[in-house]
């Protein structure tokens, strides 16, 4: 970690992601319609941060929770324990949460463990990255790519979906 930063590593179910307190270290639901707006601790009312580092999905109905509710939109890294490139991907991503709390929440699905949501995603290749947001996948890259590739797909995609307020 650098700079001292206190990295809210978070956990993930079906109703959020549950984070410590930077404070009091008691952990707090963040709920997925709410992630990016300003929430503060059950016990001792300081602000709580969006997640810093990637969040690891474990099952269908929590990438789907994920998916269709949350506030930020979804970097999505397929990947697999047994693949060298992802190993070079994930501190990237780390680089890329760290940078980026309240604007991007970032979920890891192993491709072995929710074999349903690679297949529904047509996983062929991995590490795959792809933007999803309001329960659709905008778009996706594969390969290896450094944090500031990641970020410029990213906010590149993202302003080409969303329509410009007039
Ligand atoms: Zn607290």
């Amino acid at each position: 970690m650098r700079g001292g930063a206190v990295s809210t590593h978070g956990r993930v179910d079906r109703n959020g992601v549950i984070v410590a307190c930077a404070q009091c270290n008691r952990p707090n639901r963040l709920r997925f319609n709410v992630l990016g707006k300003t929430t503060r601790c059950g016990n001792c009312h300081a602000a709580l941060r969006a997640p810093s580092s990637p969040v690891e999905i474990s099952e269908t109905a929590i990438f789907d929770a994920a998916a269709n509710e949350s506030a930020l939109p979804l970097i999505v890294d397929f990947w697999a324990p047994w693949c060298g490139p992802c190993k070079m991907v994930a501190p990237e991503l780390e680089r890329v949460a760290q940078a980026n709390v309240g604007r991007y929440l970032i979920v890891k699905v192993n491709t072995d463990v929710v074999t349903e949501v690679a297949a529904r995603f047509r996983i062929r290749s991995i590490p795959t990255l792809a933007i999803v947001f309001g329960g659709r996948e905008l778009d996706r890259i594969a390969g290896v790519r450094p944090a500031s590739e990641i970020e410029a797909f990213a906010s590149r995609t993202l302003a080409a979906a969303t329509p410009r307020a007039s």
